[in-house]
């Protein structure tokens, strides 16, 4: 099975975010692999333990997205790749697709493609479908479990989570899958597997190299970008003598509020 984990660098959730005249800035805050990732990331490393073959990491973005690659790579991939040209500054999810579906088609040879199911950032959720719809290949989205996976009658099924309940699903190979949270528990690189990537060399594909002659300007554009509103809390400390007393008074309060 040779499958591609497409990654993206994102800043820490822990990050406190601000916004002012329509530019966001994060601050000083640390950029990491986008937590939603790393589930992609552990999958593929499943899959690669069960069927064998070669996982390989792509990430759209600048120089400093090596460091998210270098996080695949600490956790177990095999090699990463960072797709990276001035051209694609400010591109929308229709010119990223483009992109991550042509870096695919350079790759050759893969069967199935996996993605996060959003980006902490831009959160749209629709790369992984998009770049299914480049290539023609199936999108198999929210995917909470692979049930079956067959690299020699090259098909996959798989469970998707939906509000309702959950959908099997099935369809032949490659496809592209997106993942969401409830599909594993991501493991920590290894301290081998840290310094293996420390000293990685992480190809750079470029416009030229992806024999993209021309990118479009995005279809989708974001004219302003709002913080949300401020909200005013108060804080009221109930207080008594005994938990009993101090229950009591809490469930007075919380009728006297009508929220129960
Ligand atoms: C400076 C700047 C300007 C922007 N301007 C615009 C704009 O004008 N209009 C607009 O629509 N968008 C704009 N964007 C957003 C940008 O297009 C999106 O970040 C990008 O399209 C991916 O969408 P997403 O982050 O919502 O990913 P999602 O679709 O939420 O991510 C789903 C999954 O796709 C994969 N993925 C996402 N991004 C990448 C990547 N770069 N490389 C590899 N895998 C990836 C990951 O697996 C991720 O979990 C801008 C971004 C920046 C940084």
């Amino acid at each position: 099975m040779n499958i591609v984990v497409c990654v993206k660098q994102t800043p820490d959730t822990a990050a406190i975010v601000t916004v002012e005249d329509g530019v966001v800035s994060w601050g000083d805050a640390p950029v990491v692999l986008n937590p939603w990732d790393e589930y992609a990331v552990e999958e593929a490393l499943r899959i690669k333990e069960a069927h064998g073959g070669e996982i390989t990491a792509i990430s759209l973005g600048p120089e400093d997205a090596k460091e998210a690659l270098k996080q695949a790579l600490a956790m177990g991939c095999d090699q990463a790749i960072l797709i990276s040209d001035p051209v694609f500054a400010g591109a929308d999810t229709l010119v990223v697709s483009k992109i991550l579906a042509a870096s695919i088609d350079k790759i050759e040879g893969t069967d199935l493609v996996i993605f996060g199911r959003a980006s902490v950032d831009s959160d749209t959720g629709v790369t992984g479908p998009q770049v299914a719809r480049r290539l023609g290949w199936p999108a198999l989205s929210l995917v909470a479990a692979i049930s079956s996976l067959d690299p020699e009658g090259k098909t996959i099924a798989v469970e998707r989570m939906l509000d309702e309940g959950r959908q099997l699903v099935s369809s032949p190979l490659p496809a592209v899958v997106s993942v969401v949270k409830e599909i594993n528990e991501p493991r920590y690189p290894s301290f081998m597997g840290i310094r293996k990537a420390s000293r990685a060399e992480i190809p750079l594909w470029t416009a030229a190299e992806l024999g993209l002659d021309e990118i479009s300007d995005p279809a989708v554009m974001w004219p302003d970008i709002m913080a949300p509103p401020k909200i005013e809390t108060e804080v009221e400390m109930i207080e008594g003598e005994t938990p009993e007393e101090i229950a009591a008074r809490l469930v007075d309060r919380l009728m006297e509020e009508k929220v129960i």
